[in-house]
């Protein structure tokens, strides 16, 4: 078996994948890009994970690599997997995480259900697509978009000129992607683990609230997903809304050879259809919930997978778990002084600090609640992540 797990990026992610090595006695090492950030703990080295020698040089101390983010290029990764660094997701899975207009394309291509889209090269070819649309629509950049940033709704041909400029002077051409303003009554998102050996395992489908383009909160597992559906949800054979997104991550999962985690985030859109939005191969803030309200934590779960481990089971511990972000965190204060009475009001939250200092719409924490009434937990977990504003 591999033993040392070498994470690329020092962020939250990195840093929520320590204690569950240190548990199962892996040794863990993180490439930080910075002094000081989320994962230092366990960081061996800052460095530039655009820089291949850095990269390079970070492999040879490790049995497996995997990230706390998909930006560590392709050209870096390839060379990786030519030096026979075994690299989990590897770089042909991990495309579909960087470029969305690549993504777009193998969702379809995979006969799964996305929101219409088009590529587009210049105002005329958006306008076409608006006009077709209702005159409203989605533009994304392919790349280098997170947390909204890279996302914007049109209502104009001339809407993302500034974006036509910039990827004009860039040099490297390229397109943007335009898609229909998608009519959802809410966003999901779908979790599985993967083996590089082939073996899933599914999470809950969850539920996702998004404020200003960030996730806020999460309700494990997302209410009524168990329904039937209405209409066909996407993938003909599926009847409810969670076994329509359990078809659509596994053959995700499965159609583009991920290991370690995968979450699909996803529309339910008014007339019942389940939409693919976008992918991430790593632990993603839509899983945090499964670290207090689940048998295996999704940070247990992708360093099983990389490891080619048997899986852990995903069941709940509990009827429900909500899962709060700390947005921002308390000006000039840090999270930990509020601790003390966040726990006395609040003995049942799980508090998670990130080790971040408060920044406004930073993710600096999360707190999660799990319990036997929906309506209970989500009450103790807002009041708990009140005390963090
Ligand atoms: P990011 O990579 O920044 O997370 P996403 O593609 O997930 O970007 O979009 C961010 C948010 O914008 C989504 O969570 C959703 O709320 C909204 N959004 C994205 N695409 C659409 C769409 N086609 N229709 C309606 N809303 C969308």
């Amino acid at each position: 078996m591999h033993s040392t797990v070498g994470v690329i990026g020092g962020g939250q992610l990195a840093r929520m994948m320590i204690a569950p090595a240190v548990e199962l006695g892996v040794t863990i090492k993180v490439l930080e890009e910075a002094p000081g950030m989320s994962a230092e703990l366990a960081a061996t080295g800052v460095g530039d994970y655009r820089d291949l020698d850095t990269v390079v040089e970070f492999a040879q101390t490790v049995d497996v690599v995997t990230f706390d983010h998909e930006h560590v290029p392709q050209h870096i990764l390839r060379a990786l997997v030519d030096a026979g660094v075994p690299v989990h997701p590897g770089p042909d899975a991990l495309l579909y995480a960087q470029d969305k207009l690549l993504m777009r394309r193998k969702i379809t291509e995979l006969g799964l259900p996305s929101p219409d889209w088009a590529a587009i090269e210049n105002a005329e070819e958006l306008g076409a697509f608006l006009d077709a649309h209702g005159g409203r629509g989605v533009v994304k950049t392919a790349r280098g978009g997170y947390d909204g940033k890279g996302v914007r709704v049109v209502d104009d041909k001339n809407g993302a000129d500034d974006w036509f400029t910039a990827l004009a002077e860039d040099g490297r051409g390229g397109s943007l992607i335009v898609e229909e303003l998608v009519d959802f009554v809410r966003e999901l998102a779908q979790q599985v683990a993967r083996r590089p050996s082939g073996e899933i395992a599914v999470y809950p489908v969850v539920e996702t609230v998004q404020k200003g383009g960030v996730c806020a909160e999460v309700i494990a597992p997302a209410p009524t997903a168990g329904d039937a559906v209405r209409d066909a949800a996407g993938p003909a054979s599926a009847t409810t809304v969670s076994d329509a997104a359990r078809e659509i991550a596994v053959r995700v999962a499965e159609g583009i050879g991920v290991t370690g985690m995968l979450a699909v985030e996803l529309f339910e859109t008014r007339d019942g259809r389940v939409l693919v939005n976008e992918l991430a191969m790593r632990p993603h803030n839509s899983g945090h919930w499964t670290q207090d309200g689940a048998v295996t934590s999704q940070f247990e779960q992708h360093l099983r997978a990389v490891l080619d481990l048997p899986l852990g089971s995903t069941r709940p511990r509990d009827p429900w778990t909500v899962m709060i972000n700390v947005l921002g965190g308390p000006a000039g204060a840090t999270l930990q002084s509020r601790y003390a009475d966040a726990m006395a009001a609040h003995p049942a939250a799980k508090l998670h600090g990130y080790g971040k200092d408060s920044r406004p719409g930073r993710k600096v924490g999360h707190v999660t609640v799990s319990g036997e009434s929906l309506e209970d937990v989500l009450t103790d977990a807002r009041g708990a992540a009140a005390f963090f504003e």
